[in-house]
């Protein structure tokens, strides 16, 4: 599929003849800035920048971007300007950022690679575009198809493919399942051999995970644990040493009263209506004093948290998540067929769904973010990811919808924006080198129109909002609203196909 698709994404270089030199403010023209070409010099003007790490938003001023990398970041205020000796940057080709706020690029710490949903083709230019136009430039995969993900690693490092720049942690769980410490080694080993970031795990013995988890810090990989309801919870992330844990159960599972969860004799975990029903009932049955004792540990022995708000929003208002307005233009009509409550596509689970069981919803979040807020005072490392392409969530519009649960839990848009940026690249061992607008860090770099510290609505790529101008993905930048378009066009011309082709097995 992508295949056809690589050439028209294939970034074009500038021929030399393009790139004029010019002084700054000069009456020379500016060439236009073609989306998905790399220039060798890009500067990006009178930028009020946020860095990433919390410090006040601050400008104007100019980056200078080189070979992908951010080079120089000059201060343009008055004061700056007068200094004797100040040479404003020139050369290359110009971002006027004037009025807008350029930030790090967006760290999603949750994402699937998908080409299909529910056995229906969606080719996978769809998400990328769709993260690229969200202000994502870096996607861990927690879970896809391992060689598929690989080659996509391998062509959006070369930018031979529009999208993000991609960190693999493939399931450890794949059929045959290691049954047994030996087994678990082997497959670390495997899954290193093959070229894995890091990996993930979920329902998983406590005997399996010690071994695994061992062989993997040896070989230097990091480990992300859907910690579901299960065997393991997160005194044994903290005993192990767990990289982050995704989502939450894990947590307060580990602070039940009495070590299980009230669940009703007919509860089937394997029925989702039971499981999601119930989970929405699990945060209140933990002891708060005990709580406070597993975060502290988690921050003692750096387990982060990516507690994934956004895919779990539709359980505490399933209205507002079917009738999200995008959709009208954008929902690939293999999502939204996924979408459909059905026990045979997971997360679609919203059956005889009720105000009660929203009600429950709603306090499992007060409480989750209560503990959110608690982790992060207490020191921890909080990261964000989506897990879109599951319950209504869209891939990209998922992380920032997430942005703004993190708001609602009480953090400050500063910190929302670190903790979706440089506490991601934190997560992934890459704090230096990506996660800040900072000299010396690669160019992954969002051109925003508007203020997204007042606003984190601004970023939406829809028209209206303000949206994204431009996503600069390792120094390439990508024209935002171009790309919305191209998601338009796979959309509308996915429904005007109607029948939708099966994947053959
Ligand atoms: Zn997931």
């Amino acid at each position: 599929m992508t295949h056809c698709r690589r050439n028209r994404t294939l970034v074009r270089l500038a021929p030399l003849a393009l790139v004029f030199s010019f002084s700054a403010g000069g009456q020379a023209p500016q060439p236009a800035i073609a989306s998905g070409t790399r220039y060798p010099r890009l500067i990006v003007r009178n930028a009020t920048v946020i860095e990433g790490n919390s410090t006040p938003a601050s400008g104007p001023k100019d980056i200078v971007i080189e070979n992908g990398q951010v080079t120089e970041i000059v201060a343009i205020d008055p004061g700056a300007m007068n200094r004797p000796g100040f040479k404003r940057p020139g050369g290359g080709v110009e971002i006027d950022a004037a009025g807008k706020y350029v930030m790090p690029g967006l760290i999603n710490l949750h994402g699937h690679v998908q080409e299909e949903r529910g056995g229906i083709r969606q080719p996978l230019d769809y998400e990328l575009k769709l993260w690229l136009a969200c202000g994502i430039t870096t996607v861990r995969d927690v879970g896809s198809d391992l060689e598929r993900t690989l080659k996509l690693r391998r062509e959006s490092a070369e930018g031979a493919v529009a999208a993000p720049r991609i960190f693999v942690y493939p399931f450890f769980n794949s059929a045959p399942a290691p049954r047994n410490a030996a087994e678990a080694r082997a497959r670390v080993r495997e899954l290193k051999a093959k070229g894995a970031d890091g990996i993930k795990i979920l329902d998983i013995y406590r005997d399996v995970m010690e071994a695994m988890e061992d062989e993997a810090h040896q070989l230097g990989l990091r480990v992300a644990h859907h910690a579901g309801v299960a065997e393991t919870n997160s005194w044994d992330d903290i005993k192990f040493g767990t990289t982050s844990i995704e989502h939450w159960y894990g947590i307060p599972d580990a602070a039940l009263e009495n070590g299980v969860q009230s669940f009703p004799p007919g509860y089937n975990y394997n029925n989702e209506v039971d499981r999601f029903r119930y989970a929405g009932r699990l945060w209140r049955e933990a002891n708060w004093e005990r709580l406070m004792k597993v975060l502290d540990a988690m921050v003692a022995a750096h387990v982060a948290w990516d507690p994934t708000l956004d895919i779990y929003e539709a359980s505490r208002d399933l209205q507002r998540a079917q009738t999200q307005p995008w959709f009208a233009d954008y929902l690939h009509p293999a999502l939204e067929e996924f979408f459909r409550p059905n026990p045979a596509s997971h997360g679609s689970y919203f059956v005889n769904w009720t105000s009660t069981d929203e009600a429950f919803w709603k306090e499992n979040y007060r409480i989750w973010m209560s503990a959110l807020r608690e982790f992060d005072r207490r020191g921890g490392l909080i990261g964000l990811g989506e897990d879109a392409g599951f319950i209504y969530q869209m891939y990209g519009f998922g992380l920032l919808r997430g942005m703004e649960l993190h708001q609602e839990a009480g953090f400050h848009p500063l910190k929302v924006i670190q903790q979706a940026t440089s506490n991601g690249a934190k997560i992934l061992g890459q704090e230096d080198r990506l996660g800040r607008v900072r000299a010396g860090f690669r160019a992954d770099l969002l051109v925003v129109n508007g203020n997204p510290l007042e606003n984190l609505k601004v970023l939406y790529p829809v028209s209206g909002a303000g949206g994204i101008e431009w996503t600069i993905k390792d120094g390439i930048p990508y024209h935002v609203p171009e790309l919305m378009a191209g998601v338009k066009e796979i959309v509308a011309r996915a429904r005007a196909e109607r029948v939708p082709s099966k994947v053959s097995p």
